[in-house]
C-alpha cells in the first residue's frame, strides 16, 4: 500500500492521511478541519486532494473536530463510503459536526455583516445538511476486534486514551500472499487520566508507524498534583471574592474538570461555590459520556457504582439559552465557570473574558493546549493586554496555565508507548508544530528508532 501525507504534516491541524491499497482502493484516516488564519484555512479546507467518490473508507482516530471537522465538505462533494470510528467516536461525532455547521453558519452570516457589506458575499464552508450527510456514514465499531474495511483490508481499533472513544488504528493489508501493516497513533493520551483508560500499546510490529507528537518536546506535571492545585486556585480565588473563569473544550477537557471537582467535593475539599457550564455542546458531550462506561478506567466504574453518574455535583448548573449565559455576568458571587472555546477563539467564553479579564479578583485558568496566534496562547504566555472582539483589554486578572490537564501524553510518555509497540519500519511524525517534531525526532533517536522522518504536506511512502 502506498501512504501520503496530506494534513498535520508539520502542524497540529487539519489530520489527514491517505492510504492506497495494492489495487488501488482509497482510505482515509481521518478527516480533519484545517483551523487556523481563514484565508489559509479556506483554501486548505476546500482543495481536496482527492475526488471524494473514489474514496472507500474513512477511518477516524477520535471526535475532536481537527481529525473529523471537514467530513461535511467531503460528504457534500460525494463522499459516500462507511465512515468507521469506535461507538462513542461515532455519538460525539454526530454532535460535533452539526455544532461546527452551525459555527461555519454563523460565521459567515458574522463577516457578511461586518465586513463585507455591498461586497459579495463569503459562504459557509459547509451547512447544517451537509453535516447530516457525513453523519449518516458514521458506523461504530468496538475497541480490539479485527473487522474488514474492504476485501483484504481489515483494521482495529486501540484504545488510545486522549478522549472518549479515541483509537490508535492498525491497517493491515493482505495482497499477492503478503501482509503489510500500518498503525496510526491518532491522537495519543496520558497514563492515569481522570476517567479515561491508559493508552493500550496496539499491534507491534507494523511495516510503518505514524505518530503524533503535539508535546514532543516536554513533559508535563505528573496529573496527580492536579486536583490539588485547582483546589488552591479555588481557595484563593474565593478569598478574594472573584471568579475562576475556564476556558476549556467542550468535550474532554470539561468533563476533566467536572470529575475534578466532583472528586475535590467528595474529598470535602472542595470551597462552596457554584459551577457553571456555559456551553450547550459540552452539556451534550457530558451526555455522550454518560451513555459510555465501556471507555471508563476503574476509578470511574467505582464512582459510577457508587453515585450512579461520574459526575454528580450539587451546585452544577449546565446553562442552555444565550439569556442565562449573560446573567452569569450580573452575579457578584464568587463562582467557576467552564465555557468554550479552549482556545479562546470563538464562543461564550469571550463574554466572560470581556467581563473579566480586566478584575484582579478573578483567575482565568488556561487548561488546554493554546495553538499559535490564538487568544488562548496570547493569555498563556502572560501578554497585559490583548484584545477581545476587536478592543484592547487590560488583563489585570490572575492568569494560570495548567499543563497537567492536557489530553495529549508528553514527550517521555510518548516515547515509552510508542517503545510498547515498535514497528519494524519507519517511525513518521505528524500533528505537531516543526520544532516540536524535531525535538521528538532527536528524542525517540536516542532510544534506538533508527528511521525517524517528519514529512511534508503531499509527501508519499509506499509500505
Ligand atoms: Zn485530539
Amino acid at each position: 500500500m502506498k501512504l501520503h501525507f496530506h494534513g498535520a504534516a508539520r502542524t497540529v491541524t487539519g489530520s489527514l492521511h491517505i492510504v492506497e491499497t495494492a489495487r488501488g482502493e482509497i482510505v482515509l484516516l481521518d478527516c480533519g478541519l484545517f483551523q487556523g488564519r481563514r484565508a489559509e484555512a479556506r483554501e486548505r479546507n476546500t482543495t481536496l486532494p482527492i475526488e471524494p467518490a473514489r474514496v472507500k473508507a474513512v477511518l477516524l482516530s477520535h471526535a475532536h473536530i481537527d481529525h473529523i471537522g471537514n467530513l461535511p465538505t467531503w460528504a457534500a462533494r460525494g463522499l459516500r463510503c462507511p465512515v468507521y470510528g469506535t461507538a462513542a467516536t461515532v455519538d460525539l461525532a454526530a454532535l460535533l459536526l452539526r455544532d461546527s455547521a452551525h459555527i461555519q453558519v454563523l460565521d459567515a452570516l458574522h463577516i457578511n455583516r461586518k465586513y463585507r457589506r455591498g461586497e459579495e458575499s463569503v459562504v459557509p464552508l459547509y451547512q447544517p445538511e451537509d453535516a447530516e450527510r457525513a453523519i449518516a456514514l458514521l458506523r461504530g465499531s468496538p475497541y480490539r476486534e479485527w473487522f474488514d474495511v474492504l476485501p483484504g483490508l481489515r483494521t482495529r481499533f486501540s484504545d488510545a486514551g486522549h478522549i472518549l472513544g479515541s483509537a490508535s488504528i492498525t491497517l493491515e493489508e493482505r495482497a499477492n500472499g503478503s501482509a503489510k501493516r500500518l498503525a496510526f497513533t491518532g491522537d495519543a493520551g496520558r497514563p492515569d487520566s481522570p476517567i479515561l483508560k491508559d493508552p493500550e500499546p496496539f499491534p507491534a510490529g507494523a511495516d510503518v508507524v505514524i505518530s503524533e507528537c503535539t508535546y514532543g518536546d516536554r513533559d508535563h506535571p505528573p496529573q496527580h498534583e492536579l486536583p490539588e492545585e485547582l483546589r488552591r486556585i479555588l481557595y484563593r480565588t474565593v478569598a478574594r471574592g472573584g471568579r475562576v473563569i475556564i476556558p476549556a473544550f467542550a468535550v474532554g477537557r470539561t468533563q476533566t474538570l467536572m470529575y475534578a471537582l466532583r472528586e475535590l467535593h467528595d474529598a470535602g475539599k472542595l470551597p462552596e461555590l457554584p459551577v457553571y457550564v456555559d456551553s450547550p455542546l459540552a452539556t451534550g458531550a457530558t451526555e455522550v459520556f454518560t451513555r459510555h462506561p465501556e471507555c471508563y478506567d476503574a476509578a470511574a466504574m467505582a464512582a459510577l457504582r457508587q453515585d450512579g453518574s461520574i459526575f454528580a455535583l450539587n451546585g452544577f448548573t449546565a446553562t442552555r439559552s444565550t439569556e442565562e449565559s449573560k446573567a452569569l455576568n450580573d452575579k457578584r458571587e464568587p463562582c467557576v465557570i467552564i465555557a468554550a472555546s479552549g482556545m479562546c477563539e470563538a464562543g461564550r467564553i469571550l463574554h466572560h473574558l470581556e467581563r473579566g479579564l480586566g478584575n484582579p479578583r478573578n483567575t482565568i485558568l488556561m487548561v488546554g493546549f493554546q495553538a499559535e496566534n490564538t487568544l488562548g496562547r496570547r493569555l498563556a504566555d502572560g501578554l497585559k493586554t490583548v484584545r477581545v472582539f476587536g478592543q484592547e483589554q487590560f488583563v489585570r486578572a490572575e492568569v494560570v496555565a495548567l499543563d497537567g490537564f492536557s489530553a495529549h501524553a508528553g514527550q517521555s510518555e510518548l516515547a515509552a508507548y510508542l517503545e510498547r509497540c515498535r514497528g519494524n519500519g519507519p517511525l513518521f511524525l505528524v500533528h505537531g508544530e516543526e520544532p516540536r517534531a524535531l525535538a521528538f525526532k532527536e528524542f525517540i533517536q536516542r532510544r534506538g528508532f533508527a528511521d525517524v522522518r517528519i514529512p511534508g504536506q503531499g509527501e508519499e511512502f509506499k509500505v
